[in-house]
């Protein structure tokens, strides 16, 4: 009985702690992780998020020449791991939590990419914003090999090793 009066004395010495929320404002602190969004202008369609999401809220498709990132905010768990692998800083997280909706599209943000083609064989193999990236990263010297899906810049490369150390310079100097 001692231990109850106790406990109401400190209970009518601290006051209320919990928030009528929501007839008043929630306490959202700094530390608070809501629903995230991605930076259309920032994101390059590299797919660094989609493998860091835990709970697939984040996928990406390709099609027609398409890539589409996409976030569901319905399953995402707002861990914020997308937001630290992200290379560009296009993944913000947010403190935003009220995100009900009777509306399944509310829920959805795209984000289309269109893909580069290789310059030999054709074949869609990432998307246009990621070779200008690697491009203002490494470019130079490999830019030849940048415009190559990853079969043909294969090729490429052990024809180059071929030609160097085998022979057939000239057609390595065309290449
Ligand atoms: S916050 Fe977590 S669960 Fe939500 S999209 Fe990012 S990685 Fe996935
Ligand atoms: S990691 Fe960043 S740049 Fe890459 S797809 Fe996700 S949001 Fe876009």
């Amino acid at each position: 009985m001692a231990n109850v009066f106790k406990l109401l004395s400190i209970a009518a010495r601290t006051g209320r702690v919990t928030r009528r929320y929501p007839y008043e404002p929630p306490l959202v602190t700094e530390e608070f992780r809501g629903r995230v969004w991605i930076d259309e202008n920032l994101c390059i369609g590299c797919g660094a998020c989609v493998n860091a999401c835990p709970s697939n809220a984040l996928t990406i498709e390709e099609e027609g020449g398409r890539r589409v990132v996409r976030y569901f905010m319905g399953r995402c768990i707002f861990c914020w791991r997308c937001v630290d692998v992200c290379p560009t800083g296009a993944m913000k997280g947010t403190r935003e939590f009220e995100l009900s909706s009777d509306t399944l599209e509310d829920l959805i943000d795209d984000v289309v990419h269109t893909m580069a083609r290789c310059a030999s064989c054709g074949k869609p193999f990432a998307t246009r914003r990621q070779l200008d990236y690697v491009r203002s990263r490494i470019g130079g010297p490999a830019d030849k090999y940048l415009a190559l899906g990853p079969e043909c810049r294969r090729r490429r490369v052990l024809k180059a090793f071929e030609t160097r150390f085998v022979g057939g310079g000239d057609e390595e100097r065309m290449a």
